[in-house]
């Protein structure tokens, strides 16, 4: 995959709270294309194998709990520097030290119920576009 994507989810608290419609307006307004994109639920097993890395933490499993509580919209994003930029567009996991502006202290309202996810490196972006996408649901 080339390096210029990475992948986010509209997490349940986003979704529950009506703001799809302007999260997705403030990705496309920042320069992010859209590739692929699915209105979907994550199973406790699949939430579970999504934030595997953070198994270990004490957070997990109320992490897994609140990614399986209700849909999701998860999309493929292309722009350059993807992942960089988009990390900095969302803002700081806790909402409370995210910068004015960004979708996490627009939208967040916890540090758990951040509003949207966004792949952390090139790699994980590459690896959470299989996870949600089959290569024929990507229209670069
Ligand atoms: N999270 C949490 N408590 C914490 C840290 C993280 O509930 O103290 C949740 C939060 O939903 C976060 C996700 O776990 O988005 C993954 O954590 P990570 O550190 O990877 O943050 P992110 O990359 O999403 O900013
Ligand atoms: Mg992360």
């Amino acid at each position: 995959m080339a390096t210029n994507r990475t992948l986010t989810m509209i997490k349940p608290d986003a979704v529950r709270n009506g703001h799809i419609g302007g999260i997705l307006e403030q990705m496309v307004g920042s320069g992010f294309k859209i590739i692929a994109m699915k209105y979907t639920k994550l199973s406790k097993e699949k939430a579970g194998e999504f934030y595997a890395v953070h198994k270990e933490r004490p957070f997990y499993g109320e992490l897994v709990d609140f990614m399986s509580s209700g849909p999701i919209v998860a999309a493929v994003l292309e722009k350059d520097n993807a992942v960089e930029d988009f990390r900095t567009l969302i803002g700081s996991t806790n909402p409370a030290e995210a910068a004015p502006g960004t979708i996490r202290a627009k939208y967040a309202t916890s540090i758990g119920e951040n509003a949207v996810h966004g792949s952390d490196s090139d790699e994980n972006a590459a690896l959470e576009a299989s996870f949600h996408f089959a290569a024929t649901e990507i229209f670069a």
